[in-house]
């Protein structure tokens, strides 16, 4: 096995604690290929495209990209896609005969998350035709109601403790609109997905306030969603599973947009599978 072609990274700034490595190197082995995917920091004040082009010289067919470098590559390439164009983000990197091909798959992992928790409950399946409502307004956010936009959702609620925030995100769908941080529950009214890309409940933070109240205010069958992976089961899909509705966690979104990463590199969608699942809740648990 090479251990130095075809070989592929996580870049970031710091980046010791992705957990990109474990997921792209199970992927690789189960494959039959050389598991040559690494942790690779980039200085921020390092000329992104320069590096990219050593790394490309070592032998790199490709990367993920993740903070503080997402708008950084995206300035980089040389072609982009619809999804990272309309972000301005790019999280995945091709390397094509000198060329950089900077593609985003944050979004569609999260959707393609919801999809696969929807094959378990397919009572869930209209949530489509009904309002989203998104809660918080960072990255992560900007990602999930771009995604949400292609997808065709009709009425896209944001809400986000600084307001301005999330009013600066309206353009990035059509029919988004912005209420206010203390307006959760009325805005959660007849939904029928309700994610929080927040990190309140993750491991240290204050957990998420009035989830009660939200849920009760949700469509019938409506899917709740929490991005936060550390812990998996957060206080939000705990009550969500406990009043009956959908929960899915955040290891759908973490899995699914490294699953399109890829199919991105190698033109066949990888299998999550349980072995996959149990190793990344181990590694999570770890901390
Ligand atoms: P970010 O850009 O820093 O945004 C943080 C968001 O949380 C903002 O909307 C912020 O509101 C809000 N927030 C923080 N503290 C708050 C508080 N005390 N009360 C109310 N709102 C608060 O972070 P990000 O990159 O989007 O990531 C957000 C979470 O998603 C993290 O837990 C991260 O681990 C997780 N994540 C998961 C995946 C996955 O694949 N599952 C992918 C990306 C991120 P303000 O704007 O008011 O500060």
């Amino acid at each position: 096995m090479s251990e130095t072609r075809d070989r592929l990274a996580i870049i970031g700034w710091p980046v010791g604690h992705s957990r990109s490595p474990l997921i792209h190197n199970h992927w690789l082995a189960a494959a039959g290929r050389a598991p040559n995917y690494v942790a690779h920091p980039i200085d921020p004040n390092d000329d992104f495209r320069a590096a990219l082009e050593g790394m490309a010289a070592e032998g790199f067919i490709g990367a993920n990209v993740t903070i503080p470098h997402k708008e950084a590559a995206f300035a980089a390439m040389d072609e982009v896609s619809v999804a990272a164009q309309s972000l301005g983000a790019v999280n995945t990197i091709s390397f094509k005969q000198g060329r950089f091909m900077g593609a985003n798959t944050d979004g569609d992992g999260f959707l393609l998350g919801l999809e696969t928790a929807m094959d378990q409950a397919v009572s869930a399946a209209g949530w489509r035709d009904r309002p989203a409502l998104v809660l918080g307004a960072g990255g992560a956010a900007r990602a999930i109601i771009a995604a949400l936009g292609r997808a065709g959702i009709g009425d896209i609620r944001l809400t986000n403790r600084t307001r301005e925030k999330a009013e600066a995100l309206t353009a990035l769908a059509d029919n988004v609109s912005v209420g206010d941080w203390g307006a959760r529950q009325q805005l959660a009214e007849g939904c029928g997905l309700l994610v929080n890309t927040t990190s309140l409940g993750m491991t240290g933070q204050p957990p998420l306030d009035g989830v009660s109240a939200m849920l009760a205010s949700l469509g019938d069958g409506a899917l709740v969603a929490d991005i936060v992976y550390a812990p998996l089961e957060t206080d939000l899909l705990r009550a969500a599973r406990a009043a009956g509705r959908h929960a899915v966690d955040g290891l759908g979104m973490l899995l699914n947009q490294a699953a399109l990463s890829f199919e991105i590199w190698f033109g066949a969608r990888p299998e999550i599978d349980a072995t996959l699942r149990a190793a990344l809740i181990a590694d999570i648990e770890k901390g």
